[in-house]
C-alpha cells in the first residue's frame, strides 16, 4: 500500500499570521483523517509559526525550496539545517516554477534532493513538460529526463523518503487539468522507469502525486487512477475548506 499524500503548495502566497490561521481552520477540517498524509508547503516566512500550529495534529509542514548546502556566503538562501531545526518534514523541489523563473536545472536539483536526504527532510520532486514539448511529442523524454536527473545517485532504501509530483506545466495555474487518463500514462510511465531504476518493490512503493489545477471537483477521479498517489496543489490549497475537500477526496 502506497501512502497517499495531499499537498498544497501555497507558493509566494499568505503572511505569517494568514498562514497559522488557515492551519488552525484546516486542523478542524481534516482531524481524525489519517489515511491520507495532509502537508502544506508554506513559505519560509511561516514555517516556524506553521510548525508550532500543527504539533499534535495530522497536518505536516512543507518548504518550498532549499539550497543544498549547510551554509555559507549565499546571500538570501535557506539551508537543510534551518528547515530541519524548525521541524519541517517535507521540501518541495524542483518545481516548474522554480526551474523557469530561477534557473535550476537537474544537477542543482539532485544536489538538493541529496542534501534534503542527508538531513532527514523528505523531498517532493517535482517534474513535468511544457506544453510544446508534449506537442513534440516529447512528454516522456522530458519526464523521464527530470526524474533520472533528479534521482541520479539515490540509493532504493533513499527513495523510502521520496516522493515525486507529475506537474505538466500546462495545467498548472491555468485551470487546464489532464484528463485522468493522460495524467495516468504519465504516471504509469513514472512508476515503469521507477521499477527499472530501484526493483519492483521500491518503484512499486514510491508515492507519485498529481499536479495541476486540482481541484475538490476533480481530485477523486485523477486519485483514483491506480499510479495517482495524491496531489500538488496550488489555486485549491489556498482556502482551508476547498483544500480539506480534497483531502477527503483522496479517501
Ligand atoms: P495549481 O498549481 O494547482 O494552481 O495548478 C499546482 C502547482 O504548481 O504545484
Amino acid at each position: 500500500m502506497r501512502k497517499i499524500i495531499v499537498a498544497g503548495n501555497w507558493k509566494m502566497n499568505k503572511t505569517n499570521k494568514e498562514a497559522v490561521s488557515f492551519l488552525s481552520e484546516l486542523k478542524g477540517l481534516v482531524g481524525g483523517i489519517n489515511e491520507v498524509e495532509t502537508v502544506i508547503g508554506a513559505p519560509f516566512t511561516a514555517l516556524s509559526d506553521a510548525v508550532k500550529e500543527v504539533e499534535g495534529s495530522n497536518v505536516k509542514i512543507a518548504a518550498q525550496n532549499m539550497n543544498p548546502n549547510e551554509s555559507g556566503a549565499y546571500t538570501g538562501e535557506i539551508s537543510p539545517l534551518m528547515l530541519k531545526e524548525l521541524g519541517v518534514e517535507y521540501v518541495i523541489l524542483g518545481h516548474s516554477e522554480r526551474r523557469e523563473y530561477y534557473g535550476e536545472n537537474n544537477e542543482f536539483i539532485n544536489a538538493k534532493v541529496k542534501a534534503a536526504l542527508n538531513h532527514g527532510l523528505k523531498p517532493i520532486l517535482c517534474v513535468g513538460e511544457k506544453l510544446e514539448e508534449r506537442e513534440a511529442g516529447k512528454t516522456e523524454d522530458v519526464v523521464a529526463n527530470h526524474v533520472q536527473g533528479g534521482l541520479d545517485g539515490i540509493t532504493a532504501e533513499e527513495m523510502k523518503n521520496v516522493v515525486i509530483a507529475y506537474e505538466p506545466v500546462w495545467a498548472i495555474g491555468t485551470g487546464k487539468t489532464a484528463t485522468p487518463e493522460q495524467a495516468e500514462l504519465v504516471h504509469n510511465f513514472i512508476r515503469l522507469l521507477l521499477i527499472d531504476l530501484y526493483g519492483k518493490e521500491i518503484g512499486e512503493g514510491v508515492t507519485i502525486q498529481y499536479g495541476g489545477s486540482m481541484k475538490p471537483d476533480n481530485a477523486k477521479e485523477l486519485i483514483s487512477q491506480k499510479n495517482i498517489d495524491g496531489g500538488l496543489i496550488g489555486g485549491a490549497s489556498l482556502e482551508a475548506k476547498s483544500f480539506s475537500e480534497i483531502v477527503k477526496a483522496a479517501l
